[in-house]
């Protein structure tokens, strides 16, 4: 246990070294990953790392031509806590179960939890990148690159792949049939569809007062941009976690 707590401690601050963390991202990259050691040991540490390093290679991927969605996504640059929390808190959770009472399922739920952040992530990161401007997954019309709720054939196909990469990276640490790992892809990827929906309908939109963009952040250019719709309480953060969640719940049940 206490050299799970040492590696996720050196993982951590090799992350902030790298600026993909924040301090409070490393404290809770810490407890994140010693918790989700202690419920599933060298195994689930691993898997958060494939989802770090892959995360973290796909962000810095080209990312010069990814200035612009920087103006509209609520947050950017490394992690803070919150976004470790809205991230890796699911995990917490399956390790918590997994430790009480040893239900395979909880094992299941916490490769979606990590395949869906992946699948979220990486539709994002390679999404903005797409030649063609994304599209509303609701209405169809063209929305800008970063746009919540948009999306692109590209970033759709990288949302599979990120999610498939987790499933795949499981296969060293045990067997997996044919069904089950199709049945993991597409709870992960069902993740990132929740998440784009949410975005497209009820995560909260601002407009700027200086530019006129539509954006996520409460200020642009220092000034207060103005609300313009969705839940006010339901930022990037918690729209994140609600589509992990419901991914890590379905698939409990699916194997429960
Ligand atoms: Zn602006």
């Amino acid at each position: 246990m206490f050299a799970i707590f040492l590696v996720t401690c050196l993982v951590a601050y090799a992350g902030y070294r790298l600026k993909s963390l924040t301090r409070s991202g490393v404290v809770l990259t810490v407890v994140t990953g010693t918790v989700i050691g202690y419920g599933f040991g060298w195994f689930g540490l691993y898997l958060l790392g494939v989802f770090f390093s892959t995360s973290s290679l796909a962000s810095k991927y080209r990312a010069s031509e990814k200035a612009p969605v920087d103006e509209i996504v609520e947050k950017s640059g490394p992690r803070d806590h919150i976004q470790v929390l809205a991230n890796g808190g699911i995990g917490m959770v399956t390790a918590l179960g997994m430790a009480v009472t040893a239900n395979e399922a909880w094992l299941f739920a916490y490769i979606v939890s990590i395949a869906a952040a992946t699948s979220d992530t990486w539709g994002s990161e390679f999404g903005v990148l797409a030649k063609k401007k994304p599209r509303s997954i609701l209405t169809l019309r063209p929305v800008e690159p970063g746009t919540s709720g948009g999306v692109s054939l590209y970033g759709t196909l990288m949302s599979i792949v990120g999610a498939a990469t987790i499933v795949l990276a499981v296969y060293p640490f045990m067997t997996l049939g044919f069904e089950v790992t199709l049945a993991l892809i597409v709870l992960g990827l069902v993740g990132s569809v929740v998440d784009t929906l949410l975005g497209a309908t009820v995560q909260r939109k601002y407009r700027c007062q200086v530019c006129g963009k539509l954006t996520e952040k409460q200020q642009h250019h220092g000034r207060a941009t103005q609300y313009v719709s969705g839940w006010r309480w339901l930022g990037n953060d918690a729209v994140n976690f609600t589509s992990i969640a419901t991914a890590a719940l379905l698939c409990f049940f699916v194997f429960s």
